[in-house]
Formats: C-alpha cells, sequence, structure tokens
C-alpha cells in the first residue's frame, strides 16, 4: 500500500489526473474491449504529456508499483490493464499533425485509428496511413507488434512506415529512437520496438508515420458469403488462384455464422470473402471476378475511400464488451488444404457459441521485401495470418471455460498448418510463446531486454524473457487468462 501523502505528491506533479476507485472516471478508464478481463489497479495515471508519462513512470519505479501501459485498450489479454498496480493510461494523448511536404504525421500515442483517419480525411489530401481494419484498435499496440493493414501488400507493415518513435526509456528518459538513431542502445530499441510487442522496451509517446496516395482515391472493397458447405470448393479455389493476386489486391477471409437476408432472425454457417483493391473499381471487378462465381448468400461489394471503409466495416471484430479469447497462428502459402479446410469448418460449424468468429489476413507482396531479422517482426513470409475469436455473453460467465476450451482445440486442429503465431493476437494460454510470436528473432529481443531494462521494470506476464510457458495440455489451466503479472 503506497502512503497517502506520496500519492498525492504524485497527483500534484501530474499535469492529467489520477484515478483511484470511486473517482469519477476511475470506472470508464478500465472498459476495454475484451469484456472478461475484469482487473482493477490502484491507481490510473491519465497523462496529458509525455513528462506526465515519466513522472507516473518513475513514480511506479521509486514505489515497486506494478505497471502497465494503456493505449485503444485492445490487448487480446487485457495486459493494458493489472490488478492493484498503476495503470499509465495515455488515452487523453491525442495531438496530431500532418507535414504535406513530407507526407508524414506525427500523432501522440492516446490516439485510435480512426482519430487518425477521420483527422486525415479533413484535410482532403487523399493520404491513407497504414493502419487497422478496425477503427477502434490503437496505434500503439498495434505498431509496436508490427501491425496488418488491408494495404500492407501494397506498402507493407505498419512498422515499415514508421519513421520514428518517442519513448520513455526504463532509464526514465525521453528519447527520439529513429533510423538515424546514433547510439547502440538507440540502435536497439529502434530495432525491437518495430515488432517486439508492446509493454516490452519503454513507454511510447509519438509516432512519426509515412503516409500514402492510394492508387486511386477510392477502391473497391466489400464482403461476399458462401454457405459453409461450399467451403472445400472456394477454398480450394483461392487457394490457388490468390497466389497469382497482384500486391494491390488482397483478399481477406471470414468464417462465422450470419444473418440470411429474408429471414433476419435465420443465422447460417458461411465462409467469407473479403476483397480490398487498391485501384479503380473496373480493374478490381475483372479481378476478383472468378471468387464471384460460386453460389452465394450475399455479395456486397462498395467503391469508396479505404478509411471509410475501415470505419464503415471495421467493427465486425470488436468484442465491444462481450467475453473473448483469442488464439491465431501465421501460415504458408497455399496452406488452404483440404484437411485445413475440415478442420476450419468442423470447428466453426460446432462453436458453442453463436457470435463467435475466424478471420484471416491476406499478407505477402510488400511485407516480404524487408528481410526477418532488420526488424523484430519475424513472420515476414507468412501468406495468412487467421485469428478465431470465441465470443460469448459478458452476462454468461459460466460459458467461459466451454468456449475457451473450444477456440483452444481449433488451435491444436490448427497447429499442423501454422507456422507461428502473432503477438498482437497475444495468448496467455500458447504453449511456446516466444518461438511462436518471435521466431529466430527471440534471442536477440532477449539480449536487447537485458541491456535496456535489465531490472525487467516492464514486466509481464508474456514480455520479452519472461519465463511462463503453458504446458499446451489439454484441457488448458485456465488461469493464466486472468492476471497480468506471473504470480
Ligand atoms: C477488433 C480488433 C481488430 C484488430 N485488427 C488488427 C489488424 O487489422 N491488424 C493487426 O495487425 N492487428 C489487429 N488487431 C490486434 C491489435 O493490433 C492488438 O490488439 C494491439 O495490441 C492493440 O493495441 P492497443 O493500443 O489498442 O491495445 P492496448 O491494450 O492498449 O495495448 C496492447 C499492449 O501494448 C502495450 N502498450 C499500449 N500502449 C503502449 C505504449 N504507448 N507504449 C508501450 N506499450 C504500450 C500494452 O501495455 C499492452 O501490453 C486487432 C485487435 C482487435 C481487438
Amino acid at each position: 500500500m503506497i502512503p497517502r501523502k506520496y500519492l498525492e505528491k504524485l497527483r500534484q506533479e501530474m499535469a492529467g489526473r489520477l484515478l483511484e476507485a470511486g473517482d469519477p472516471g476511475y470506472d470508464q478508464s478500465l472498459v476495454i474491449d475484451n469484456g472478461r478481463i475484469d482487473l482493477r489497479p490502484g491507481v490510473v495515471a491519465m497523462c496529458v504529456n509525455p513528462q506526465d508519462v515519466a513522472t507516473a513512470y518513475k513514480f511506479a519505479i521509486e514505489h515497486e508499483m506494478p505497471f502497465t501501459v494503456r493505449g485503444g485498450g485492445h490487448s487480446a489479454a487485457g495486459y493494458c490493464l493489472n490488478q492493484g498496480g498503476m495503470v499509465i493510461d495515455l488515452t487523453s494523448m491525442t495531438a496530431k499533425r500532418l507535414d504535406l511536404g513530407r507526407q508524414v504525421v506525427w500523432c501522440e500515442t492516446g490516439n485510435r485509428w480512426r482519430d487518425l483517419y477521420l483527422f486525415l480525411q479533413a484535410t482532403n489530401t487523399g493520404l491513407i496511413p497504414i493502419g487497422g481494419g478496425c477503427p477502434t484498435v490503437g496505434i500503439p499496440g498495434f505498431m509496436l507488434g508490427g501491425g496488418i493493414s488491408f494495404v500492407s501488400r501494397s506498402y507493407g507493415l505498419s512498422v515499415d512506415n514508421l519513421l520514428s518513435i518517442d519513448l520513455v526509456t526504463p532509464d526514465g528518459k525521453l528519447r527520439t529512437i529513429s533510423a538515424e538513431s546514433k547510439s547502440k542502445e538507440d540502435k536497439d530499441l529502434w530495432w525491437a520496438c518495430r515488432g517486439g510487442g508492446g509493454g516490452n522496451f519503454g513507454i511510447a509517446v509519438a509516432f512519426e508515420l509515412r503516409v500514402h496516395q492510394p492508387n486511386t482515391p477510392t477502391m473497391l472493397c466489400g464482403q461476399i458469403r458462401y454457405p459453409i458447405e461450399y467451403a472445400q470448393e472456394v477454398l480450394g479455389f483461392y487457394n490457388e488462384w490468390i497466389e497469382k493476386a497482384p500486391d494491390s489486391l488482397a483478399v481477406y477471409g471470414y468464417m462465422g455464422k450470419v444473418a440470411l437476408p429474408a429471414h433476419p432472425d435465420t443465422l447460417v454457417n458461411t465462409v467469407g470473402l473479403t476483397p480490398i483493391f487498391n485501384g479503380n473499381s473496373r480493374e478490381g471487378m475483372d479481378l476478383i471476378a472468378p471468387i464471384l462465381k460460386f453460389p452465394n448468400i450475399f455479395i456486397n461489394l462498395y467503391d469508396m475511400t479505404l478509411p471509410d471503409f475501415e470505419i464503415f466495416n471495421g467493427l465486425l471484430t470488436v468484442v465491444a464488451g462481450n467475453s473473448a479469447y483469442i488464439r491465431s497462428g501465421f501460415m504458408a502459402p497455399k496452406s488452404f488444404t483440404p484437411s485445413c479446410i475440415d478442420v476450419l469448418t468442423g470447428s466453426m460449424t460446432t462453436a458453442p457459441s453463436s457470435s463467435s468468429l475466424l478471420v484471416w489476413t491476406h499478407m505477402g507482396g510488400k511485407v516480404t521485401e524487408v528481410s526477418k531479422t532488420d526488424t523484430a517482426f519475424w513472420h515476414r513470409d507468412a501468406r495468412f495470418l487467421w485469428e478465431v475469436k470465441a465470443i460469448w455473453p459478458h452476462a454468461n460467465p459460466d460459458q467461459s471455460v466451454e468456449n475457451v476450451n473450444w477456440a483452444y482445440k481449433l488451435g491444436e486442429g490448427m497447429a499442423p498448418h501454422s507456422i507461428g503465431a502473432y503477438c498482437n493476437y497475444i495468448d496467455p494460454l500458447l504453449h511456446d510463446w516466444p518461438q511462436e510470436f518471435y521466431g529466430d528473432n527471440y534471442a536477440e529481443l532477449c539480449r536487447i531486454k537485458e541491456s535496456v531494462d535489465p531490472d525487467h521494470h516492464f514486466r509481464f506476464q508474456q514480455a520479452i524473457g519472461s519465463p511462463f510457458n503453458p504446458d499446451g495440455a489439454y484441457p488448458p489451466n485456465q488461469a493464466p487468462l486472468y492476471r497480468t503479472f506471473l504470480v
């Protein structure tokens, strides 16, 4: 328990607010995407500038108070929050500006992607960032883990478009790190912060991002849903066809229940494709014509700006306060084999909850043009990234065990078809997570961690260097889902 006089001193030193249980805004500050997370920190430091961040961080270290950093609050495991410690909350830090000449945006890390989309739309420049398909995802967590966008095949990962980071480093200093950094330590941090995952190497307070003029002002994008009975036919075709797609075309995927258009109360199992073409609609329609030929439930195609599509479509996968457990896996090219499709359809048609869904990201293109060791993001050669979300009502915690076990089992079934997992879909039940998330880059991440944060001030159960490793047995011990720190 921190004596009150010290908390009062911190309160006076901060320009922002220090919230405790019972204060207006405290409960609100704990609302994150995954409603399964029920963690109540001792204090929430609502920072309004980098000095507040450094002050709160130094206080936590001095008083040996465990802390976590909160950006957009979309951590699958809720690692932005913690029980009893301090949350360093950045959500009030939303300044941003565009340098039109350089096509660079500077933004503080309390921004979510939607904030940046709306900001850039208001400039009437047509410029787009390489951001999240979901508009409410925070920029910092997304960026620090790599960041895969609908247009990553055209422009690379989000981190490939990152120019600098203002970072409160584990020694409490505020530094700007970039490709121009001179010291060994700053160069190491620059490497590690591009794919090494949030919460590991410091607190990012601002980013400079390269923004792009897309090939055409609007893009062909939309959703196609086929009855699940056609999954082998549709995905068997997709598996081969997609290898010939130009970098300007990404076709994501979906499995889950949808309402029949004429009978909205009737939910049916579907497989879906989500094309996004960075180019004009006529050309895009020609390119995607082959996937329109299968019997479908609906085809909704649009010609709109990418940010409009991201804002309009992107809430498809939010948990929005319901309870969720997430597993993921990267896949090599041509991995949608008949046996893989059987695993997916078999699992998705027997999901205990009708809200659960599976999506996959289409990678390749410019993502592969950076080497696996140039940044901490290891899975450059993956073609797809699948993600299953078991989603059940927040009001029914008794359904947790069954739903978690279901998604876990799906993950086991997909193991032979997967080549690692995504640290941004962080999964506290994943056996051998360092290798799965970081591959051969993990040893270098550990070396950098020891060098810049020898006392492991930045720690949580899946932080770089943590000894935590679930045993991989089925059914899994679910206790790690309900904590941030290793006990
Ligand atoms: C609906 C949904 C859609 C998604 N879509 C995509 C997608 O299209 N592509 C993709 O690549 N990923 C996607 N993700 C994954 C997303 O990138 C991660 O969940 C990411 O960690 C979210 O970042 P955040 O800032 O919102 O989360 P937070 O929960 O705030 O933070 C995530 C982690 O980063 C740490 N952190 C937060 N801010 C900072 C900071 N400033 N400095 C240091 N550490 C920090 C936190 O402590 C936590 O450990 C999606 C997630 C969801 C829920």
